[in-house]
């Protein structure tokens, strides 16, 4: 059988038959007592996976590799801002997890308590995390850039009754302080305050004092040596909550349940990132958002597998650090955001090809559309390593869409995050809620009941729940917010977010269509288009390009005749503009909302996240000499 064949015949089952493909999946982890019914649908849209099993993910990630490979190093991280590096074994990290959930214990946690980890990029990030699913909790970890005010609308969500947070992380070299972010967060709260554990790490100077703050050194050292028996949960019960990036508004918090998770989490590796125990993942990513936790945290060590846990730049000491990791710790599957690799592809391939990549296999790329120039430029960057994109979001925990290394890898069209995953019944609506077909641009539904391993329902508000993602069309579908386009092969293509559309005279263009067309051009190296107000069109284009390290310059009028030649004349930007950078969130998102609010002369108001604040700087300047 070809992977293709070897595919179709797995994804039909995985739909026609749901409750044989998943049942034995679910063979992959270890259930301290079997499931009675796979899959629960008596209540659509909500659904419970291995409904009446019990199990628990701390055991199944930790505990379970002890005795095979005890030995083997579980997370190695590296930090190339406080220049240390830490190799910790799976036995190591039994120890330290059992010690960390007694020391919970002691702080009065008990299964279904929250926990708020609000921590950078270190171990004690990762054995936090499992130190809670120890014992039932549910973490929710908050993304150390967010600043007070998210941190606070967060703790208000979801209540927890302890916050673990450091002295400072660090960032390009520069020391940040959380406590007072913290401090000031827990001050606008409206919940009863949650109690605070600080991990030193001795990197702030003069740390701001948080009122019965307690420190984390001092307070584990009853707890060295102590062990703590995994709380056995229901399947169904709550592991984490994790808030969407907040790029469209309001963050909804993603509730996510334990078996399911683990099952996704655990075929995911086997079948989409061809990682297998023993062998070495580093997702580039941060432990706050999804893909941290799935494919820094989760999948890995529910695989038995090493993953690589970075503290830093992806471009510092230099362009190359990446590249050098994957040598030094022969990385088997490499998985970052299509923005890292645009950044090493304004410092030019040379920086890849210094290293031995021999030990790749794969690189994935996924949170924002890969377009066709970035994936050519980095699968001929890579001499042979295919890159694969995939598409999914917080709500789903794993990917929709994506190519299976597991099975072979398929064909693989650049631009395109290839076909829909097991368990995703993919489905267009136009926008009067029909069904289409092939070769036309739709809203990208979900037929539920959802896979195992997405949300279960929006922390502590089911209703929200069905009314954000059920209530879209007249029959119920899981809503993804986004366009999508499938060719005669059943290859999909992402086209933007629903809110992305761009209206001229009556023609609808969804920014993607605009960005990949102006990435064609060969000196462009990102670019990011709007749709601004205009009296007699309704909307016009405004576009912003970063260009390649050490091009000619291209003019405007040759960059908008680029648009115009792909697309056709309506798409041809009024306003165009080359720029330093973009403003994007710390996720690598572009954060096209701030850009046509100032396109629009507007305040671009309250931002989810950002990289870099200059870049506003950088769009108000070129707005400002437009002509
Ligand atoms: P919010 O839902 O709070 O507005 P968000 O949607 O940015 O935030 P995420 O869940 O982190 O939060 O992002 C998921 C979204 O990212 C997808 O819905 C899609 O728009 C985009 N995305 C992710 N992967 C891809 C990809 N491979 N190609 C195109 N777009 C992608
Ligand atoms: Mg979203």
């Amino acid at each position: 059988m070809t992977p293709a064949e070897n595919y179709e015949k797995m994804y039909r089952r995985s739909i026609d038959d749901r409750e044989a493909f998943w049942g034995e999946q679910a063979e992959l982890i270890y259930w301290h007592k079997p499931f009675e019914r796979v899959l629960n649908y008596d209540k659509p849209p909500f659904v419970r996976w291995f409904e009446g099993g019990l199990t628990n993910i701390c055991y199944n990630a930790v505990d379970r590799h002890v005795a095979e490979r005890g030995d083997q190093i579980a997370i190695a991280w590296v930090s190339t801002e406080v220049n240390e590096r830490r190799n910790i074994t799976y036995r190591d990290l039994y120890t330290q997890v059992n010690e960390m959930a007694s020391l919970l214990k002691e702080l009065g946690i008990e299964s279904g308590d929250r926990v708020l980890i609000y921590l950078p990029m270190i171990p004690e990030a990762i054995v936090a995390m499992m130190a809670c699913v120890r014992i039932g909790a549910v973490h929710s970890v908050v993304f150390g850039g967010f600043a007070s005010l998210a941190l606070a609308s967060r703790i208000d969500d979801a209540s927890p009754k302890l916050v673990i947070t450091a002295d400072a992380g660090m960032r390009g070299g520069k020391v940040t302080p959380y406590k007072p972010l913290l401090l000031e967060g827990l001050n606008a709260v409206t919940v009863e305050r949650p109690k605070v554990l600080v991990i030193n790490r001795g990197l702030d100077s003069n740390p701001c004092p948080i009122a019965g703050e307690i420190d984390f050194a001092t307070a584990m050292g009853p707890h060295r040596g102590k062990i703590v028996d995994p709380e056995w949960v229901e399947s169904s019960h709550p592991s984490y909550i994790l808030y969407t990036s907040g790029t469209t508004g309001r963050p909804k918090g993603v509730q996510r349940d334990t078996g399911g998770h683990m099952v996704a989490m655990r075929q995911s590796m086997k079948y989409i990132y061809n990682v297998g125990p023993g062998e070495v993942m580093f997702a580039g990513s941060d432990i706050g958002w999804v893909v941290g936790h799935s494919y820094i945290v989760y999948a890995p060590l529910l695989t038995g597998a090493t993953t690589i846990l970075y503290e830093g730049l992806p471009i510092r000491p230099d362009p190359g650090i990446w590249w050098s990791l994957v040598a030094e710790y022969r990385i088997n599957c490499l998985f970052t955001s299509p923005t890292a690799i645009r950044l090493l592809k304004k410092t030019g391939a040379d920086w890849i090809h210094a290293h031995d990549l021999s030990s790749l296999r794969t690189l994935f790329l996924a949170g924002e559309p890969l377009d066709k120039e970035t994936h050519r430029w980095v699968t001929e960057a890579l001499q042979g390593v295919p890159v694969v994109d995939n598409y999914w979001q917080t709500e789903t925990g794993w990917p929709i869409l994506t190519n299976f290394a597991g099975l072979g890898l398929m064909e693989n069209k650049f631009g395109s995050p290839s076909k829909p995953a097991f368990g995703y019944e993919t489905v267009l609506l136009d926008e009067h809620g029909v069904e289409i077909g092939v070769n036309t641009k739709g809203s990208l539904m979900v037929r539920p009941p959802l896979p195992p391993g997405c949300m279960t329902t929006v922390w502590g508000d089911d209703d929200r729940f069905v009314k954000t993602y059920f209530s879209t069309a007249k029959e119920l579908l899981y809503a993804t917010f986004d366009y999508a386009i499938y060719d005669d092969d059943g290859y999909y293509f992402i086209m933007g977010r629903n809110d992305d559309v761009i209206n001229v005279a009556g023609h609808r263009l969804g920014t993607r269509e605009v960005e990949e067309a102006l990435c064609t051009h060969p000196a462009v190296a990102e670019a990011a288009a709007v749709g601004i107000h205009d009296e007699l069109k309704g909307q016009e284009i405004e576009a912003f390009v970063v260009l390649m390290a050490n091009v000619a310059v291209p003019s405007e009028d040759e960059l908008k005749a680029v648009v115009a030649r792909q697309i056709g004349a309506i798409a041809r930007p009024k306003f165009m503009h080359v720029v330093q950078g973009l403003p994007k969130t710390r996720s690598g998102k572009v954060i096209r909302r701030a850009i046509l609010a100032i396109a629009e002369g507007r305040d671009p108001g309250e931002l989810p996240t950002i990289e870099d604040g200059k870049m506003l700087e950088v769009i108000r300047d070129a707005v400002e000499h437009r002509h």
